[in-house]
């Protein structure tokens, strides 16, 4: 099948399909650990690489190598690598491209566990990091280092959805020699494409919008073939695989992200009006709204505003609570990206192990509270918040 012309929405639903000898209409979840060879010699040809063919499924399976491909032709990318979650894909990553004595330059505002990743694992291995501004680019200049290997970011970051502008700290990265990784969770590749952008590698958790409705772990890694090299290998090695069956349950996610997020995008942008005329609302964070400081960016760089707001309440950690705890129907959970609208308290939940510095540098406040904007009719998420506010 030639995909190249197909727009993204055919791709989501179409790309990467294998078909079994039955020549099953949708795609085979193969749940199998490992594949026969006819012979001695295509066993030894296999595992050299000499020979084409499915080994063993902790680094190749058909179901798990259907979403690799999907997703690569979304992104525009020559090679994805599927692992078992957001993190094991960031893990995969700077284990593919760094070593020790090497140097990071990331994003202040980065999911909590990612923080940790840098600061807490790959610290203890050699690998040092500098955290700069998401929306200084003049900073992540400032801070290249002769032995900095690694720029990484999320944009919109998680959860204050700061935008970063991926052009021009991939032109910084180009000039530097240093490779670019975007984690592109928040948007997808629906709404935004940043190796069209210039970025080096792609990382995702799959875990939400892909798969869309809040059932398996699974993330990817995706790059040019000689980025991915590294990255491969230490799948192959090491294991952080994704499993086949969260696969299966991901790809028929992945046929409706097209509509999900358009959904997700519309519903959210009317919460963020709705909730900056709320009298205790004190500040409301959506690449969408007017009032968001790289609306323009933002507006250039992805085609919505995605799926998440964020915003402070009057009254500090209290009041917070209270917006919680006064729901009946928005899932109090820090999960997002689901068709279900989730409710988050920040400082106490996803970005509670990082330290009270760390979190103030990042600007997550007590008073601030993240959406999850799911698909239900946005007048019931209106009146589900507007009981504690
Ligand atoms: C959830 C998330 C991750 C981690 O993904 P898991 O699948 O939970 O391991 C990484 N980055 C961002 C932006 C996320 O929201």
């Amino acid at each position: 099948m030639s995909e190249e012309n197909y727009q993204l929405e055919t791709l989501a639903i179409r790309a990467g399909s294998l078909r079994s000898q039955f020549n099953e209409h949708s795609e085979a979840l193969f749940l199998t650990s490992s594949f026969m060879s006819d012979s001695a010699a295509q066993a030894a040809a296999r595992f050299s690489g000499a020979e084409p063919g499915y080994i063993y499924s902790r680094f190749t399976n058909p179901t798990v190598a259907m979403f690799e491909e999907r997703l690569a032709a979304l992104e525009g990318a020559e090679q994805c690598v599927a692992t078992a979650s957001g993190m094991s894909a960031i893990l995969a990553c700077c284990m593919g491209v760094l070593k020790a004595g090497d140097h990071v330059v990331a994003s202040r505002s980065l999911f909590g566990a990612t923080v940790n990743l840098f600061v807490g694992i790959l610290k203890k291995f050699g690998i040092e990091t500098t955290f700069v501004s998401a929306t200084d680019v003049s900073e992540w200049a400032a801070a290249v280092l002769p032995n900095t290997r690694l720029f990484f970011l999320e944009t919109p970051s998680n959860p204050l959805t700061e935008v970063s502008d991926i052009a021009a700290i991939a032109a910084v990265a180009k000039q530097r020699g240093v490779l670019l990784a975007v984690d592109n969770c928040f948007c997808s590749p629906i709404l935004q494409r940043p190796f069209d952008l210039g970025a080096d590698i792609v990382i995702h958790s799959a875990t939400k919008y892909l798969d869309g409705q809040g059932r398996v772990l699974g993330g990817a890694v995706l790059g040019s073939k000689k980025v991915m090299e590294g990255v491969f290998q230490f799948l192959r090695t090491a294991g952080p695989t994704l499993s086949a069956f969260n696969a299966w349950v991901i790809l028929k996610g992945m046929e409706t992200l097209k509509l999900r997020m358009e959904a997700h995008s519309a519903n959210a942008l009317q919460l963020a009006q709705w909730l900056e005329k709320q009298p205790n609302v004190a500040r409301v964070f959506y690449p969408g709204l007017l009032s968001h400081p790289q609306h323009r960016l933002a507006m250039q760089q992805q085609k919505t505003g995605g799926g998440i707001v964020a915003f402070e309440v009057k009254g500090g950690k209290e009041a917070a609570w209270r917006v919680i705890d006064a729901t009946q129907m928005i899932s109090i959970t820090a999960n997002l990206g689901d068709t279900k609208s989730t409710i988050t308290h920040p400082a106490t939940t996803t970005h509670a192990r990082i330290t009270p510095e760390a979190r103030a540098a990042a600007g997550i406040t007590d008073s601030l509270l993240r959406i999850g904007v799911g698909l239900e009719a946005v007048s019931d998420i209106q009146a589900d918040l507007a009981r504690g506010l």
